[in-house]
């Protein structure tokens, strides 16, 4: 089933994502953390893609096993930065036989190692989009930026790159983390008026410790909130206390966007059930009201 059929389905969805292990003795373990979430039963559970594309395989193999073990829907990373566009089109082709009907196209992060652009490489996130469709009927999300992506220092050409990669042939959009639900209105409002109508989930990243938000922060450039800020300030340093108020925080955030109107959630649960478990406890009646 694609990813799009789902969020036609008139009720709240909320999906998680995992990542693959880095090898082939880790597997065991992200497939245990990916059987307990599945249990929870999300709309669908996406699979990152390694910068660099070298835990490729590792990609393919727990989304194949998210879809054909576990009977749920799966949606596979793939970025296309720092691989050859014969390398892209090979994993195009693994996930097309293991049975995989949805891929989150990216463009990745500009490697640091090679000549970027190069005409050997896809340059951005839409030729990707392009490339995919060629290869017959794929569901295709991508990723938007609700604080605009950091290298683009106007957010209003954020959008026009945004609305070009939508017409390239993307069903659905996820957005980066965001701490801020304030930040996610605006930033709909703004795509809309720009014509981009496709469904967009909120990503939302429970932080459960200190160094999760120095790594998040590092990684996103998102901008976290006073209200977040008192609280790392006040429970950072006990753990047991941090990993509470973050599942609150992010708990708090969803009952704000389904509030609002908002059917479709993604989770960055990362590979913790626990997490995954606490935040779904917390909406049980919520996501039936
Ligand atoms: C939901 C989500 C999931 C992610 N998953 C992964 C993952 O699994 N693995 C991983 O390595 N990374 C992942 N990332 C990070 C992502 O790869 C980086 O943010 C990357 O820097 C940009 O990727 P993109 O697909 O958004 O690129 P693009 O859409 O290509 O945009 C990149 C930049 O180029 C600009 N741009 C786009 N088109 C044009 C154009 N025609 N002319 C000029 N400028 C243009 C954009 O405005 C933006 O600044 C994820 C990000 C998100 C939000």
């Amino acid at each position: 089933m694609k990813i799009i059929d789902r969020l036609k389905e008139h009720k709240i969805h909320i999906s998680f994502e995992v990542f693959p292990p880095k090898t082939d003795e880790g597997f065991e373990k992200v497939a245990s953390a990916v059987d307990t979430m599945a249990q929870l039963e999300p709309a669908f559970i996406s699979v990152t893609y390694g910068a660099g594309g070298g835990t490729s395989k590792n990609t393919a193999k727990i989304a194949s096993h998210i879809k054909n073990d576990l009977g749920v829907l799966s949606l596979a990373h793939l970025t296309c930065a720092s691989s050859t566009k014969e390398e892209v089109r090979k994993v195009i082709h693994n996930l097309k036989e293991q049975g995989i009907e949805n891929i989150l196209a990216l463009r990745g992060d500009i490697p640091s190692d090679m000549p970027f652009p190069d005409k050997g490489r896809f340059r951005y996130a839409y030729e990707l989009v392009e490339e995919i469709r060629k290869h017959g009927d794929f569901c295709i999300g991508a990723a938007c930026y609700p604080e605009g992506h950091v290298e683009n220092e106007h957010k209003e050409d954020d959008i026009r790159y945004l609305k070009q990669k939508v017409d390239s042939g993307v069903d659905f959009l996820t957005t980066q983390m965001f701490f801020d639900n304030d930040i996610h209105y605006n930033f709909l409002y703004r795509i809309r008026e720009a014509g981009i109508t496709v469904p967009v989930l909120p990503g939302i990243m429970p932080i459960t410790s200190a160094s999760q938000m120095k790594r998040s922060q590092e990684l996103s450039g998102t901008i976290f909130p006073r209200r977040f800020l008192a609280i790392l300030d006040r429970f950072g340093s006990s753990p047991g206390a941090m990993r509470q108020a973050g599942i609150a925080y992010a708990t708090d955030q969803i009952i704000d966007l389904l509030a609002n109107g908002v059917k479709n959630i993604h989770i960055y649960t990362m590979n913790k059930p626990d997490v995954a478990a606490a935040i779904m406890g917390n909406l049980s009646e919520i996501i039936k009201a």
